[in-house]
C-alpha cells in the first residue's frame, strides 16, 4: 500500500488554516479498502458566513486584489500552475487515495488542470469591452467587470480538474471565491489551498470550506452576500440551487449537471476502432463522468460484430488497486457502489442481455465489473437514468432519422458522439443532436479553449474557453455626452 501524507485537514479561510466554528470534523473514506483516511474540519453555515465575509472584504474596491493589475492576476495564476505541476505526483497520489482513480490518470488530470489555469492566466489582461456607435450625441462603451463573490461547489469525480474549471476563470476575471469541495474528496482542494497561498494570492481571494451539501453547500447558495454560484453535480441538486438563487438576492447561476449521452456508430465505421472509442466513452473514470457516452447506438449492419467486440474489450479492462497500473479503480463510495449494482440488477430484470461483467468484484472495496448490456430498449431504466458507473448499454438501430430521434429522446443534453466515415452523416448528426458537445470519430475531447456545458437538464451556461470567463463578468455600459460638432 502506498503511503500518502495528508498535510491539510482544516478550513482554508483568509489564507489561514482554521477549525470549524462547531469544532466538528467528518471522515473521508478510502474507497479501495473502506477505511477512514483522516478527519476533516466540517464547515457549515457559521464557517460559510466567515468565508463569505473574507471573500467580500477581498473584493472591496480598494483591496490589494481589486487594485492589482490584470496582468499580475494572470501571473499569479501562472505561478499557481507551476506550483501544482511541481507537486503533480503528490497531488495525484492524494487524489487516488481519496477517490480511487488510477494514479496514472490522476497525474494526467493534474497536468490537464494546469493547462486550464494557464489558459485563463493568459485571458486575465485580455478582457475587452467594446465601443458602440450609439444613437445621440454620445460615445458609448462597455466595461467588463468581475461579478463579485463566487460560491463554487464541486463534485467528487474530477476534484482537481473541477477546481481548475471553477477558480481559473473566476480569478482571471478578478472575482473572489468560496469553494466547497465534495464531502467524499476534500483533500486535494485543501492541498491546493496551500499552493494558492504560496503563489501569493492575497488573503480572502480564495477560501476553501469542506463540508456537506445540505449544510455548507446550502448556506452558500442561500447567502445574501454571494453574487454568483457555479455548481457541478447532479441535476437534482442543480435544480435546488437554481431555486435558491433568487431567494436572498438575484445570484447568477451556472450549472454543469448530469447526462445520458448517446454515441452513434454507423455501418461504415471501422468496428474495431468504434468499439474502442465507445468503450472509452462509457468507461472513462469508471463511468463516473457527466458526459459519459453510456447509450451506444449501433446500426444493424455491424451490430452483432460490435457487441462481440465491446464485450471483449470490457472483459479485458484492467480493474484493481488504483496505485497499480490499472484502467479502473473502485467506485467513489458505498452509496454509489450500491446504486450502480442496483442498476445492473434492473438491466437484467428488464430483459437486457448482459454480455460482459454484471456484478461486483470479489474483493474488499467498492469495485464493480465493467458491464455491457446488449439489446437494450429505449424505455428500460438503464437506458433512461444516469447510472454513473461502469455500465454500457448497446442499442440497435436502422436509419439515420430513427437514431436522431432516439438519441434526443432524453431530458439530458450534455454530450453526443458519432462514428462514421461519411462527413455529411457526421455533420448532419452534429446539427440535429441536442447536446452541448458533439464529438465526431472521437469522444470526450475537452480542452481549455472549447466551451463545455449542457442543453436541457444538463445545465445552464458554459465553462472553459471565452464563454467560460464571460460567466464571471458583468457588462457595464458607460455613455459620455459629447458636444455637437463644431465646438
Ligand atoms: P451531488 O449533486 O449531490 O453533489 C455535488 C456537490 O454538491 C457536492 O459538493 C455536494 O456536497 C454538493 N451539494 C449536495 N447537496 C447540496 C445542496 N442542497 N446545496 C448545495 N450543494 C449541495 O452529487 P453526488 O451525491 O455526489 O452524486 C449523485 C449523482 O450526481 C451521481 O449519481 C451523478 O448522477 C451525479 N453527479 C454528476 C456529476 C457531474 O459531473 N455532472 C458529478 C458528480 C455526481
Amino acid at each position: 500500500m502506498v503511503k500518502v501524507e495528508v498535510k491539510y485537514t482544516k478550513l482554508f479561510i483568509n489564507n489561514e488554516w482554521v477549525d470549524a466554528v462547531s469544532k466538528k470534523t467528518f471522515p473521508t473514506i478510502n474507497p479501495q479498502d473502506e477505511n477512514v483516511i483522516t478527519n476533516v474540519a466540517e464547515g457549515d453555515k457559521a464557517d460559510i458566513d466567515i468565508a463569505v465575509a473574507a471573500a467580500r472584504k477581498a473584493f472591496h474596491r480598494y483591496s490589494n486584489w481589486r487594485t492589482m493589475d490584470a496582468s499580475r492576476r494572470g501571473m499569479l495564476l501562472l505561478k499557481l500552475a507551476e506550483l501544482i505541476e511541481s507537486q503533480a505526483r503528490y497531488l495525484a497520489e492524494l487524489e487516488t487515495l481519496d477517490c480511487g482513480k488510477p494514479v496514472k490518470i490522476a497525474e494526467e488530470e493534474v497536468y490537464y488542470s494546469t493547462s486550464v489555469l494557464r489558459y485563463y492566466a493568459g485571458k486575465a489582461d485580455k478582457i475587452l469591452g467594446s465601443t458602440i456607435p450609439a444613437d445621440g450625441d454620445v460615445l458609448s462603451m462597455t466595461l467588463k467587470e468581475p461579478v463579485g463573490v463566487c460560491a463554487q461547489i464541486i463534485p467528487w469525480n474530477y476534484p482537481i480538474p473541477m477546481l481548475s474549471w471553477k477558480i481559473a476563470p473566476a480569478l482571471a476575471a478578478g472575482c473572489t471565491v468560496v469553494l466547497k469541495p465534495a464531502e467524499q474528496t476534500p483533500l486535494t482542494a485543501l492541498a491546493i489551498g496551500a499552493l494558492i497561498k504560496e503563489a501569493g494570492f492575497p488573503p480572502g481571494v480564495v477560501n476553501i470550506v469542506p463540508g456537506y451539501g445540505h449544510t455548507a453547500g446550502a448556506a452558500l447558495t442561500h447567502h445574501p452576500d454571494v453574487d454568483k454560484v457555479a455548481f457541478t453535480g447532479s441535476t437534482e441538486v442543480g435544480k435546488l440551487i437554481l431555486g435558491a438563487a433568487p431567494v436572498a438576492n438575484l445570484k447568477r447561476v451556472t450549472l454543469e449537471l448530469g447526462g445520458k449521452s448517446p454515441l452513434v456508430v454507423f455501418n461504415d465505421a471501422d468496428v474495431e476502432k468504434a468499439a474502442q472509442i465507445a468503450h472509452a466513452a462509457a468507461f472513462a473514470n469508471g463511468g463516473q463522468c457527466c458526459c459519459a457516452g453510456t447509450r451506444t447506438y449501433v446500426q444493424a449492419g455491424v451490430y452483432d460484430q460490435f457487441v462481440t467486440k465491446a464485450a471483449e474489450i470490457a472483459r479485458n479492462r484492467c480493474v484493481g488497486d488504483p496505485f497499480d497500473d490499472v484502467q479502473q479503480g473502485p467506485q467513489i463510495d458505498k452509496e454509489m457502489y450500491n446504486k450502480v449494482l442496483s442498476y445492473i440488477e434492473a438491466g437484467r430484470a428488464e430483459g437486457a442481455r448482459c454480455v460482459a461483467g454484471g456484478g461486483k468484484l470479489d474483493r474488499k472495496g467498492y469495485y464493480v465489473q465493467p458491464t455491457v448490456f446488449a439489446d437494450v430498449k429505449d424505455d428500460m431504466k438503464i437506458a433512461r437514468e444516469e447510472i454513473f458507473g461502469p455500465v454500457q448499454s448497446v442499442f440497435k438501430f436502422d436509419t439515420f432519422e430513427e437514431v436522431i430521434d432516439r438519441a434526443n429522446d432524453t431530458n439530458y443534453g450534455l454530450g453526443a458522439g458519432v462514428i462514421t466515415n461519411d462527413i455529411t452523416t457526421a455533420l448532419t448528426f452534429a446539427k440535429h443532436v441536442r447536446a452541448g458537445s458533439v464529438w465526431i470519430n472521437t469522444y470526450d475531447h475537452v480542452s481549455s479553449q472549447t466551451p463545455f456545458g449542457g442543453f436541457k437538464d444538463s445545465g445552464l451556461g458554459r465553462e472553459l474557453g471565452e464563454d467560460g470567463i464571460n460567466q464571471y463578468l458583468e457588462i457595464k455600459t458607460v455613455t459620455v455626452a459629447l458636444p455637437k460638432i463644431p465646438l
